[in-house]
This record gives C-alpha cells, sequence and structure tokens, in this order.
C-alpha cells in the first residue's frame, strides 16, 4: 500500500499515534466499558479528562494565571461574532487588520454589531504579496479591540510579530496556527481558534482569553458564547463536544512528549524551509508571497503552466500525497503542513514535485 500523507487544510490530518491511541481506547475507554463519547461531561471521568487537557494547553502556552482557556463550540467563526459581543458595545468601533480570506470574514461578521475599521493590510510589490508595515495603518486608539488573523489559511500568509497598538487590547484568530510556535500570550486580549488544523477535531474552538474580558458582554450574547458564562461554568455552561475536547487532549500531551511548542516549532521550520527552497529553486513552480510573511503552515505555489495542474492533482493523489488543490480563491495548490505533517511527507512531496517537474518541463 503507497502511505499516504494528507496536505488538507482542514479538517487536516492529525498525529497517528494519537488517531490510534483514540482507535484503541473507542470502545472501552480506560476500562469503563463505554466510549468517552458516552459518559456525562459531569462524571468524574469526564471532568478529569477536561482539567488534564486544560491543564496542558496552559502548560504548552504557558498561559498566564489571570488568562481563562475555554473549550467551546462553533469553531473559528462562531467566534467572528463572539468577539464583538464579549468586547464591545453598540456604536463602537474596531480595528481589523485584513490580510486575506479569514481576517475578511471576521469583518463581515463584526459589521453586524459594531462599526470594524478596516486599518491595513497586504500590498503587491513586483507580483509578491506582504502585509503592509505597521507605521502605514490606521490605528484608532479608541477601538474596542484590534483584531488580526497571524496565519491566513487560504493565502498563506503569516505575520510573525505581534503589532502593537498603544493599549488598544488585541484579538487574535490562531486557527491555522495554534501550538506551531511558541507565542506570548499576555500581548493578547484575547486569542481563539477552531480546532481542526492543530488542535483535533472541527466544531470545537478553544479561546484563551484575559480575565478583564468577561464581564463585558452585551445583554443579548448567547449564553453559549458568553466568555464570563463560560469560564463560571468551566466550559460546561452547555454540554461541550466532549469527545472532541478528549481528542484535542490526546494531541496536547503528545505535543508535550514531543517536547512541547518550542520543539515542534523548530520542526515546522524546518519542513517549510525545505518546501519552501524546493519551489524557489524550480523554474516550474512559485510561491508569491514576501519571505517575511510565508506561512510556516499553508504553503501555496503555483506551477509555472497551469493546464498542468488537473494533471499534478491527478498524479499527486494517485502518488498517496492527499488534497493538495489550492483554494479556490488563490487557485493552483496548497500543502497545509501543520504539527501533525511528518518531514517525511514533505520530503514525499518535493519528490515528487520534482520528478514531475522533470517529465512536465
Ligand atoms: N479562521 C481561520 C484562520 C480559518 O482557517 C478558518 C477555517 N479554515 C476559520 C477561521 C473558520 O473556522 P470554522 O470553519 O471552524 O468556523
Amino acid at each position: 500500500m503507497t502511505v499516504t500523507y494528507n496536505f488538507s487544510a482542514g479538517p487536516a490530518m492529525l498525529p497517528t499515534d494519537v488517531m490510534l491511541r483514540a482507535q484503541q481506547e473507542f470502545i472501552n475507554w480506560q476500562g469503563q466499558g463505554c466510549s468517552v463519547m458516552e459518559m456525562s461531561h459531569r462524571s468524574k471521568a469526564f471532568i478529569e479528562v477536561a482539567e488534564r487537557a486544560t491543564h496542558n494547553l496552559r502548560k504548552l502556552l504557558a498561559v498566564p494565571d489571570d488568562y481563562q482557556i475555554l473549550f467551546t463550540h462553533g469553531g473559528g467563526r462562531g467566534q467572528f461574532s463572539a468577539v464583538p459581543l464579549n468586547l464591545s458595545a453598540a456604536g463602537d468601533h474596531a480595528d481589523h487588520l485584513v490580510t486575506g480570506s479569514w481576517s475578511k470574514g471576521a469583518v463581515s461578521e463584526a459589521q453586524n454589531y459594531l462599526q470594524a475599521d478596516v486599518v491595513g493590510g497586504v500590498e503587491v510589490v513586483d507580483g509578491i504579496t506582504q502585509v503592509q508595515a505597521q507605521q502605514n495603518w490606521k490605528l484608532n486608539d479608541k477601538a474596542s479591540y484590534f483584531h488580526y488573523c497571524p496565519n491566513e489559511t487560504v493565502e498563506g500568509i503569516e505575520i510573525n510579530t505581534v503589532p502593537d497598538t498603544n493599549g488598544v487590547p488585541i484579538v487574535a484568530d490562531m486557527s491555522s496556527n495554534i501550538l506551531s510556535r511558541t507565542i506570548d500570550v499576555s500581548k493578547f486580549a484575547v486569542i481563539y481558534g477552531g480546532a481542526q488544523k492543530n488542535i483535533g477535531p472541527s466544531g470545537l474552538s478553544v479561546v484563551i482569553v484575559h480575565n478583564s474580558m468577561l464581564d463585558k458582554a452585551r445583554v443579548e450574547t448567547p449564553s453559549i458564547l458568553n466568555y464570563g458564562i463560560i469560564a463560571k461554568h468551566d466550559s460546561m455552561y452547555n454540554t461541550p463536544p466532549t469527545f472532541a475536547w478528549y481528542l484535542a487532549g490526546l494531541v496536547f500531551e503528545w505535543l508535550l512528549d514531543l517536547g512541547g511548542v518550542a520543539e515542534v516549532e523548530k520542526r515546522n521550520q524546518a519542513k517549510s524551509d525545505l518546501l519552501y527552497n524546493a519551489i524557489d529553486n524550480n523554474d516550474f513552480y512559485a510561491n508569491r508571497v514576501a519571505l517575511q510573511n510565508r506561512s510556516r503552515m499553508n504553503v501555496p505555489f503555483h506551477l509555472a503552466n497551469p493546464e498542468l495542474d488537473a494533471l499534478f492533482l491527478k498524479e499527486s493523489e494517485a502518488a498517496g500525497l492527499k488534497a493538495l488543490k489550492g483554494h479556490r480563491i488563490v487557485g493552483g495548490m496548497r500543502a497545509s503542513i501543520y504539527n501533525a505533517m511528518p518531514i517525511e511527507g514533505v520530503k514525499a512531496l518535493i519528490e515528487f514535485m520534482n520528478d514531475f517537474a522533470k517529465r512536465n518541463g
């Protein structure tokens, strides 16, 4: 059987060891005679699972004590509404940096609740896209918060430094790069992410929120999106996505065993360097993102001759390299190489790319 490597942008591949463990425990979790998904979220056994996962995530990201970690519903987009509802009043302004599809999506949702001002974005210089220098953004000192997406999953654009907003609370959509690199949580008011890339199954959102953001929600905020209510009930105000939470816990244990986020960051750097070098060193392929903004997680690339796209996809799929089709907005190819992608997968992709170029160049 050909070894398969799954380059899906999300839901994405999860670590094989985690999947095997979940399979082993699926029917009879820790001798309980049932699956973890079949037991009450209020049972002692599940509460232990939940607390361990929360504790381990706190450890992995060095989350300070004055932040709450919430496991909640609605994926990434759910937070596009939760953020304005929890952090602002009607009529307030929020600053939004728009660097790609997802930060744009956040603006259109926020617009339903407040005045979402686009304060900066990307520019194209000689065909290469880069994030505008911060001095060209039009930040508003009176904004309720500043929202940005440090990793644009579709366009493969990553922002490596946390903006300086002069005290305006920073909200980051880290759906596609959370846990891929070390971060200084204390610089953020809210960090959120849909789980389905580096954390676990889809549907779950993880929110890391500073205590000062827990009691500002508008009265009309649905309880299941209300940070204060969720925190007060340890993410169990209503039934949480228990299986997803359990699986996220297994991923956190896998990461800790690997050596934590600093170690996985080194691996992510090595994997993405390999792939970008292979693209840059072959005229057959191109990536059009400026070096300083190239994503370590999502690597989009184009074939010099787009007429070969269909053949590339057909042959790569047959070679066990799955889901390389680029997002329809961008076209071309996209290799998503999250934490779970082993370096062997990246090497197999490069080997295929070089061979394909040789045969069709
Ligand atoms: N933000 C980012 C950066 C994403 O990549 C995605 C999903 N790909 C979302 C938000 C939306 O997540 P969901 O589909 O879970 O709502």
